[in-house]
């Protein structure tokens, strides 16, 4: 995509700014003239007020934008205008290796390049293995297509009636708000419609599928997702939300979202406290990797929480990230010390290009067995593979069950001893 039309999707962050927020309860005054906030050196928050900013951040901030103050920088709308768009932005920050270069002078890749400074503060600088910089910066091996991989593997533009809405399951919708996200994954699912024109936002865009929802009575649960729903202006949010709070068979309402993760900036107290006028409302996070934990993705997380949603995590298996037990482990203990409950790992969709990123399913079910007893049970996410062609979520577990003779089950425990249990 060329640098005209992903302008084009932010255009409505720079047209909002937080003057535009709609009348509130909550007094905007204390953060509207609060200067940024530094953490102490355990990383803990020194103010309640601003996402803090931690030590790493801040010397990234003044190596690489030394006219920018830290307001600045806790601005999420500044995070989103200055995010990191072309290889010659790219250059200045990271040692590109020879892979990285070939794929950025490509135009083959479906996905372009974008990242938060925030977030491109986290990259290694050298290290082109990096787990983090692996998921954000695109390399040659996204033009190679393998077998089975396909644009839109998960047949979503096939249980389209409307667009901006997906209706694969009985009682719950996907509305796809928004096509833009403020740092792109080279693995996403929806790279067919993400940072593309397929996806319309704003009010008028989303009314049929809205009247779609209000004609379907048996729709108890819609999934905000997209793109990322948290990169549109609050008025843009809380439309959305009061929209499909007003409808009075949708029982619960959820938000899909990496923007706790790579804008953490983005979770304003004005935004917490208009999301939690919404509830029940239920937040599943995408987290890829440990190094993500930072105390401004913590402190983002504890106002959710605090807001009183609900949060779950959403994390990918990725070949050469996360894909073995201690990193996934601790990425499970990290959210749950950030009040995030590990809700999903995701087998890879085969998006084209996205081989290098998928590991057999074994490993996955490798890292489920090395969780399962071994740690809190809040600790263990389902593992579930999205089945290509429409077919949903199916999820996978290792043989716990060992069989059934003469009224009796045989149950394999997490040492691998088996047990018996009556059955009739
Ligand atoms: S945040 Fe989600 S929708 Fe956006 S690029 Fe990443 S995986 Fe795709």
């Amino acid at each position: 995509m060329d640098k005209q039309k992903q302008q084009k999707l932010v255009y409505m962050i720079n047209e909002f700014t937080e003057e535009d927020e709609p009348p509130s309860t909550i007094d905007l005054s204390t953060e509207e003239a609060e200067v940024s906030i530094r953490f102490n050196k355990v990383g803990a928050r020194v103010s309640n007020e601003r996402i803090g900013i931690s030590q790493k951040s801040l010397d990234f901030l003044s190596k690489h934008y030394p006219s920018a103050t830290e307001k600045d920088w806790n601005s999420w709308q500044w995070q989103v205008k200055n995010g990191i768009t072309s290889i010659s932005q790219l250059r200045q920050i990271l040692d590109l290796s020879e892979q990285e270069l070939l794929a950025i002078d490509h135009d083959k890749y479906a996905l372009p390049l974008r990242i938060t400074p925030y977030y491109a503060s986290l990259l290694s600088t050298s290290n082109p293995d990096q787990a983090l910089r692996r998921t954000m910066v695109p390399t040659i091996k996204e033009v190679s297509i393998s077998k089975g991989e396909s644009e839109d593997p998960l047949g979503e533009e096939h249980h389209s009636p409307v667009p901006n809405l997906v209706h694969r399951y009985p009682d719950r919708v996907l509305f796809l708000s928004t096509g833009f996200c403020s740092a792109y994954c080279r693995y996403c699912t929806r790279s067919h419609m993400v940072a593309k024109d397929k996806c319309h936002i704003g009010i008028k865009a989303w009314e049929p599928a809205l009247q779609y929802i209000r004609d379907h009575s048996e729709i108890r649960d819609v999934l905000i997702s997209g793109g990322d729903p948290l990169t549109m202006p609050d008025p843009h949010i809380e439309y959305l939300l009061s929209s499909l709070r007003s409808i009075p068979h949708v029982e619960m309402i959820r938000i899909g979202t990496k923007v706790p993760v790579v804008l953490p900036q983005r979770i304003t107290k004005t935004l917490a406290n208009m999301l939690k006028k919404y509830h029940p409302l239920y937040m599943s996070i995408h987290f890829t990797h440990p190094d993500e934990l930072t105390p401004e993705v913590a402190e983002a997380c504890n106002r959710l929480a605090d807001a009183g949603i609900p949060l779950g995590s959403q994390t990918v298996l990725l070949k050469g990230v996360n894909d073995d037990l201690d990193t996934m482990k601790d990425l499970m203990h990290g959210v749950l010390k950030i009040r995030v409950r590990p809700y999903y790992l995701y087998q890879c969709d085969p998006i084209p290009g996205s081989g290098h990123f998928r590991t057999h399913v074994a490993k996955g079910l490798e890292i489920i067995k090395g969780l399962r007893g071994f740690t809190s049970g809040y600790a263990v996410p389902t593992f579930v593979i999205d089945a290509p062609g429409g077919g949903g979520k199916i999820p996978l577990l290792p043989e716990y069950f060992q069989g059934s003779d003469n009224g009796e089950i045989f149950l394999k425990n997490y040492e691998d001893k088996i047990y018996t249990y009556p059955d009739f």
